[in-house]
């Protein structure tokens, strides 16, 4: 039978960007820098967040609203508060938002309120939920399943085009293996190979590979460096408090200065970051 795959590229220099807003598209010739705490915690600290990333080349936030917690009893997310707070922040400082989407009844209420949504690694393969994205036209950042194959992986992202949207975004955010040391192991040869394989943007999750703060900006290097179209990478006010991930949470100057590191490292792969994210943001 013939394999009629829709992430395959079509000639070897085929490779598609996927407009997130009308003034940014991930998989082109610019690296795009999303960058935010794990969780919504408050709109302070969403606002703390924005206001430090807004002047620096970080285009997107991220931010969890509803939370996939290892245990039952730790914090679950501010739920569609949290979805509101990071909907009224991207939009006072010019910052299209990322979210995550755990359900297929949360669909409808994300894609009000957030330009791209996530699907987590414990959902690669909810294959109701990729169907469930896959009827909307909101782009879709697919993160890696914990312990998927790239076959695996690629096949997630055919059950969410296949069902109608061909906007998705992949993401290597670390696959489990025997070392305790760091959270996960970021497979960067998996980076490359879904460059290869596929015609989709591929960016990189160093935050939840790492699990530790101090392993983040050299394995964000690395990424760029082998050809990823982008980092997502968490950030925080006050890192040690934060609710979540709190030990890969990098400081907001560090996040800042992990991104002011990066244009000479993507010049010399021939790609670009842009200078500012956001013209100067409105006040909340
Ligand atoms: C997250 O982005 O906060 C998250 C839970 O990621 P992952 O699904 O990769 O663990
Ligand atoms: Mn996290």
């Amino acid at each position: 039978m013939k394999d009629a795959r829709l992430t395959r590229k079509q000639t070897p220099s085929h490779t598609s960007a996927i407009a997130i807003t009308d003034r940014l598209a991930i998989g082109t010739e610019a690296i795009t820098l999303i960058a935010g705490p794990c969780a919504i915690e408050s709109r302070e600290q969403m606002e703390a967040v924005a206001a430090h990333l807004a002047p620096s080349p970080i285009q997107m936030l991220r931010g969890g609203a509803f939370k996939p917690r290892t245990s039952p009893y730790s914090f679950q997310g501010l739920g569609r508060a949290g979805l509101e707070i990071m909907r009224d922040v991207g939009r006072a400082y010019d910052m299209p938002v990322v979210t995550e989407v755990m359900a297929v009844e949360q669909v409808e209420a994300i894609a009000d309120c957030a330009d791209m949504l996530q699907i987590g690694s414990r959902n690669m393969q909810n294959f109701d939920l990729l169907k469930a994205v896959g009827q909307i036209e909101k782009p879709v950042l697919l993160k890696r399943g914990l312990a998927a194959t790239l076959e695996e992986f690629v096949m997630a992202a055919e059950y969410i085009m296949s069902s109608g949207n061909p906007n998705v975004v992949l993401c290597e955010r670390g696959i489990r293996s025997f070392d305790t040391y760091t959270r996960n192991v970021l497979d960067l040869g998996a980076v490359v190979a879904l460059k290869q394989l596929t015609h989709l943007p591929v960016i990189a999750d160093p935050s939840h590979a790492a699990g530790r703060r101090e392993l983040v900006a050299s394995l964000s290097k690395a990424a760029i460096a082998c050809g990823a179209d982008g980092l997502i990478v968490e950030c925080h006010p006050e890192p040690d408090r934060s609710v979540s991930d709190a030990r890969q949470a990098l400081s907001l100057d560090a996040m800042t200065a992990l991104a002011d590191s990066l244009p000479a490292i993507a010049a010399a792969v021939g790609r670009t970051l842009p200078a500012t994210s956001a013209p100067l943001p409105v006040a909340v």
